[in-house]
């Protein structure tokens, strides 16, 4: 149970207990997130306004780890999201505050039964299409090889087509170690065009990289070289 309001975690840990179940409680996002992702849950409560990193974001860094628990999210009812978004970014259900302890636990005991589904949707934009749980690229049908690192930049890329993303965050969100600088990003944002074509990533002065959609989705497919 990702939750922030100490009272309403120990209230809700206190009863899920009392039902049979065992529960952690992380009261911020990272380390909700930190928790979640080791995948050793059956099922994963979040509220959304969480200090850290919200939920919305905790359920997509999950997914995006390819970590498929039950997500349960529990919105406060302020309006200020769209449910929807949630449901978007791969949680499973929601619950709306205030909800009664009776209807949790019936939500809660309806994810842990139908488990984790995984769900490798294939990525794709433009020519380029990507697909997470084979691990495999294409480009207008072919295969393109792509080593760890450049397939986790490209999937990184390929999961915010359009939107602009600065070498920091690239270097923080693909690769582990602070240590490395912005200049591996460039490196690798190289080795993508070189395979991809230029038009693939554009650069964006004094910001970033952006993905744009190049070529149609609507041809044939394969054709003959
Ligand atoms: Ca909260």
């Amino acid at each position: 149970m990702v939750e922030d309001e100490r009272g309403v975690a120990r209230a809700l840990r206190r009863g899920l207990l009392a039902e049979g179940f065992a529960v952690d409680v992380a009261l911020d996002g990272r380390r909700g997130l930190e928790l979640a992702a080791s995948g050793e849950f059956d099922a994963v409560l979040v509220d959304i306004m969480l200090p850290g990193l919200n939920g919305y974001d905790v359920v997509a860094r999950l997914r995006e780890r390819q970590v498929w628990t039950p997500v349960l999210i529990l919105s406060a009812k302020d309006g200020e999201y769209d449910i929807a978004d949630g449901l978007d970014l791969g949680a499973d259900d929601y619950l709306t505050k205030p909800f009664s302890f009776v209807e949790l636990v019936a939500r809660v005991r309806a994810l842990v039964r139908r488990g984790p589904a995984p769900r490798p949707a294939v990525l794709t934009v433009g020519e380029l299409s990507l697909d997470p749980a084979t691990r495999v690229v294409t480009q207008r049908g072919y295969e393109v090889v792509t080593t760890a690192r450049e397939f986790a930049l490209l999937e990184y890329f390929m999961r915010r087509p359009g939107q602009v993303l600065s070498k920091g965050e690239l270097r923080d969100h693909v690769w582990d170690a602070a240590g490395d600088g912005l200049n591996v990003v460039e490196v690798y944002v190289g080795y993508l065009r070189r395979k991809f074509g230029q038009a693939a990533i554009e650069t964006v002065r004094g910001a970033g990289y952006r993905l744009v959609a190049v070529g149609t989705t609507a041809g044939p497919g394969p054709v003959a070289p």
